[in-house]
């Protein structure tokens, strides 16, 4: 039996979980939010790891609920570190009051729907069991860590470390000899700041990965009063833009100008610092093979200038796939470090990984002994965390086994068969290809209408529609397979993941496009869901 009955049970106490217990609360709903961390913040408060910082600027990576919010909280830097972002959660955390209806240290385990009071029993790892007419799903895209499948990794007796993981007071590598495996936005960040501690650190380079540069610096105060008088403005633009971000709208292929031009257009990009200056400068970066090419050169002709080994240099250029199409990454002095006396690149795609030992890690090659090992290995994405708690929708079908071909949810937000059930960034919406926050926000806004207007209209529940739901994957694909992102293995079909499904999980279709859809569906009398009363026979197609 259940110990406690709410209106709403969120999973998860980063930015998503924090914003939806905010407004579920305000429209007047009993909420219970279950966080497994010891604190909140999520992605924020998890990955510690030296370097960790966000690569979309903190006066955009920000919540826009709150006007007040907004003019209160000072940023320091361009790019908010991760110590900035926990302390900016923890703020908004006390700013509302939040923390007396968050269980920390609590993991939902399982959430099974029953039809008897058409709602969710939820069980955590402590033995609670609660009841909620809804269950929220704000765990994470980037939430289950993926610890790497290498024979001998348990007996490592060095220490173990992985960066989605790192311990709360940090790391002194001081002196030490540290391995890191892994090359993604992670490692890149890790990497360079690892250096300069270590006494020798080895970099395990499965996938040679594009970087630029961050040009990370203080946030110009002048700057930061601007953009707070003109806020709902910018917000707007964010989010009715494709990707979440305030940035000029590219107007034409990079075919359309001749090399000169796109050179100095890359070479500014590349001076500004960040990716959209790269990747967000013409309408075809990501649709045509021979624009892409433009930009991919580029940064390749950038690591040969940086690069002073030229046999290194060439490791680390990426050839596999098209720019872009794995997540671009944002460093600081990533390629420079490879400069440095106690760094050693070793290309395991070449000489692979064959065992980790008490004291070193094995390839093909040879054995390179270390103190410590970080794994920078990346996530589980997008189904990883949900997957890992077991729901049982109706007639108790599972959702694991129900996604087992890849996942299907409707508008990325509901899955046929999950009724009341909601995902937030779920698989099949813009997620991790926008600035999260702008479609954090978005979600959470769509649901609370939604369970507003539920009310209103006398319903007490709401599931998608089978077939708008096999429409939306489809479209999906679809969009997905106008695009070069079907060309890279990557963690956004889950290729990461040995045995998962190869399927493209993110909407490619543009933040503000998305929006609209949702926002009609909506409109139309939730087009696509199946809404009914208790006292109906419930119906789903
Ligand atoms: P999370 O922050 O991942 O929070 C989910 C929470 O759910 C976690 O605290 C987790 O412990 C909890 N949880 C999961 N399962 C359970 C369970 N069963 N029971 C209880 N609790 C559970 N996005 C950007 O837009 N721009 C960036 O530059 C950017 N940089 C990133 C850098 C890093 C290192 C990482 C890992 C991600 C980055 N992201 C970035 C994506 C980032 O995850 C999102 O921007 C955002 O923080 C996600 O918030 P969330 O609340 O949806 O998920
Ligand atoms: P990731 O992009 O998946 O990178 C993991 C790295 O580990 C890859 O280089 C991968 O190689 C390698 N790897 C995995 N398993 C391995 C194995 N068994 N042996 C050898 N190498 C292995 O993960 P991430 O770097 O943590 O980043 C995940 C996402 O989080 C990013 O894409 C981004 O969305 C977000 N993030 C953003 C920032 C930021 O700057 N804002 C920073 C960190 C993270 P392969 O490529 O060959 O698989």
């Amino acid at each position: 039996m259940a110990e406690e009955r709410f209106d709403a049970v969120v999973v998860g106490a980063g930015f998503a979980g924090l914003y939806a217990l905010h407004k579920l609360r305000s429209s007047g709903l009993k909420v219970r939010v279950y966080e497994a961390g010891s604190g909140i913040g999520g992605t924020w408060f998890w990955n510690r790891y030296p370097g960790c910082r966000c690569d979309v600027e903190s006066l955009d990576y920000s919540y826009s609920f709150s006007a007040e919010l907004e003019q209160e909280w000072e940023w320091t830097e361009r790019y908010p570190s991760q110590g900035e972002l926990l302390r900016y959660l923890e703020h908004v955390a006390d700013r509302f009051d939040l923390m007396r209806d968050i269980q920390l240290e609590t993991r939902v385990t399982a959430a099974r729907y029953d039809e008897a009071t058409r709602g969710w029993e939820i069980e955590t790892d402590r033995g609670e069991r609660v009841s909620a007419q809804f269950c929220i799903m704000a765990t994470g895209c980037l939430s289950a860590p993926n610890f790497p499948d290498i024979p001998g990794l348990e007996s490592f007796a060095g220490d173990r470390y992985h960066t989605a993981r790192w311990p709360e007071g940090g790391v002194d590598f001081t002196g030490r000899r540290v391995a890191v495996i892994g090359t993604g936005s992670t490692g890149v960040q890790a990497i360079p700041v690892i250096a300069e501690q270590a006494e020798h650190l080895v970099v395990f380079q499965r996938t040679a990965n594009f970087v630029v540069p961050a040009r990370n610096k203080p946030l110009d105060p002048e700057l930061q009063r601007e953009v707070k008088a003109t806020y709902p403005e910018r917000r707007e633009t964010c989010r009715t833009s494709a990707q979440g971000v305030f940035a000029p709208v590219p107007q034409h292929s990079a075919m359309a100008v001749d090399d000169a031009e796109r050179e100095a257009t890359y070479a500014a990009g590349w001076a500004a610092g960040g990716g959209i200056g790269i990747l967000g400068v013409y309408t075809d970066t990501v649709i045509d093979e021979r624009s892409n090419a433009t930009a991919a050169d580029f940064v390749r002709a950038r690591i040969r200038e940086v690069v002073e080994d030229p046999e290194t240099a060439e490791k680390l250029i990426p050839d596999g796939h098209p720019i872009g199409t794995k997540r671009i990454c944002v460093g600081t002095d990533y390629f420079e470090t490879f400069n440095r006396d106690n760094v050693t690149l070793v290309d395991v795609r070449a000489t692979p990984i064959t065992e980790i030992t008490p004291t070193a890690v094995r390839t093909t090659d040879g054995e390179y002994p270390v103190d410590a090992l970080v794994c920078a290995t990346g996530f589980d994405a997008m189904t990883g965390a949900v997957r890992n708690i077991d729901v049982r929708g109706r007639d108790g079908a599972s959702l694991a086994e129900y996604w087992h071909a890849g996942p299907r949810a409707y508008l990325g937000l509901a899955a046929a068969g999950f009724p009341n059930l909601f995902l937030i960034t779920g698989p099949g919406s813009p997620s991790v290809l926008s600035n999260m926050v702008v479609s954090i926000e978005q979600h959470v806004d769509w649901i609370a209408q939604c369970l507003a207007d539920l009310e209103a209209g006398g319903f007490d529940t709401i599931e998608a529609d089978r077939e708008a739901e096999a429409q939306w994957v489809a479209h999906v694909q679809e969009v997905a397979g106008m695009t070069l992102f079907l060309k890279a293995a990557s963690w956004y079909v889950g290729a990461n993941i040995p045995g998962k499904p190869r399927i493209f999980m993110p909407y490619v279709g543009g933040v503000g496009n998305y929006r609209n859809v949702c926002d009609d569906v909506a409109r139309d009398g939730y087009r696509g869901f199946v809404r009914a009363r208790a006292r109906e026979p419930l119906s789903v197609a």
